[in-house]
């Protein structure tokens, strides 16, 4: 780089070392101090950058991946576009197995960050050669040089947290943490972040978000999968049908559930009060965040950091459209104050 200019190489050093905002307005009749973790500024908008990143990079230092080789990954979501993006920069191909539920926006979306889509029927089990996981895998088989990212079974989801995300929030905080509240998907985010963060104050307290459909839960509290706790839910991200192994339940000390609804209005509540755009699951965390201190947990010392994982763009089409929320019956709970459009 030519001396005195001040640019960053390129995107991937703009990865992690998110913000730590304070909430202001929507907590203010909470008990306690409430700062979030905004993880939509990560250049891909979320924050599922740092373990693409992190997985890539652990993957080159085994000597497992060279340049010009293909990285294989099952989602529509997040994760797929920040591989999509860590591969551009690093040269490598990049095939992504999603659902047919996908939105054409997301498969666009994909495409335009260079990525191979392999459009799969949602509608058939997981062991079908047709599923996406199956689809993925055979690829991997059949692709020399190709590394699968599986971050539902993945160890290194939760190192990328424990390396990044929890060290950042200890320095934020500057240790005064008293609670980390984050939603649980793969667990990668929680399990690694919590890690580092009771390493350095064993006391602090860890609660999970999970959907109502989803199994992590009554998983936590008995250990064994209720088949009977599964049933469709609309918020994307959180929860799971499965235990994955990139949950460490252990760093958990316990999980509370919110439901698609309130969490929809807390997200655009959110955009109103503090001028955040968030994602529909930190309109969970929120929501989350509401419940328990209705509940009592919080007190007038308490610093509670919420983790934020993606931006509100993603969900135009959803949460922020209102005949999406009418559609799901969403719009009877309580009048918003959202402006009017003019047109002349
Ligand atoms: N929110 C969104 C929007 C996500 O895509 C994910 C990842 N599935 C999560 C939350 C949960 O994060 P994690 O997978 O690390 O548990």
């Amino acid at each position: 780089m030519k001396e005195g200019i001040k640019a960053y190489s390129n995107v991937l050093e703009l990865i992690g070392d998110t913000p730590l905002i304070k909430l202001n307005n929507i907590t203010e009749k909470m008990q306690g101090n409430y700062f979030a973790k905004v993880e939509a500024f990560n250049p891909g908008h979320s924050s599922k950058d740092r373990i693409a990143l992190h997985i890539i990079e652990e993957a080159e230092a085994k000597g497992i991946l060279k340049p010009g080789d293909t990285i294989i990954e099952t989602t529509s979501g997040n994760t797929g576009f920040s591989i999509a993006m860590v591969s551009i920069i690093k040269g490598y191909k990049c095939i992504l197995a999603v659902s047919s539920k996908s939105s054409k926006d997301k498969i666009d979306m994909l495409r335009t960050m260079g990525a191979s889509v392999y459009v799969c029927p949602a509608h058939v089990p997981a062991d079908d050669p047709r599923s996406y996981y199956e689809v993925a895998k055979r690829l991997h088989k059949e692709t020399e040089g190709s590394v699968y990212i599986n971050q539902y079974f993945n160890k290194l989801n939760i190192e990328a947290h424990y390396k990044t995300t929890g060290p950042e929030i200890w320095k934020q905080t500057n240790g005064q943490i008293t609670h980390l509240v984050a939603c649980s998907g793969t667990g990668g985010t929680i399990s690694g972040t919590a890690k580092y963060l009771k390493e350095q104050n064993p006391n602090i307290q860890v609660i999970g978000i999970d959907a109502y459909g989803s199994v992590l839960q009554k998983y936590h509290e008995t250990r064994e999968l209720d088949k009977n706790e599964i049933y469709p839910y609309r918020i994307e991200g959180l929860g799971k049908n499965l235990i994955p192994s990139a949950t460490d339940f252990d760093q958990i000390d316990y999980f509370i559930k919110v439901t698609d609804e309130s969490s929809a209005h807390t997200a655009r509540e959110l955009a109103r009060t503090e001028g955040l755009f968030a994602g529909y699951t930190s309109g969970a965390a929120m929501q989350g965040l509401k419940q328990l201190d209705e509940e009592g947990v919080f007190s007038k010392d308490s610093n509670v950091v919420v983790i934020f994982p993606d931006h509100g763009s993603r969900y135009m089409s959803k949460i922020y459209s209102d005949d999406w929320m009418d559609q799901q019956g969403f719009m009877e709970m309580e009048p918003e104050e959202v402006s009017d459009v003019q047109y002349i």
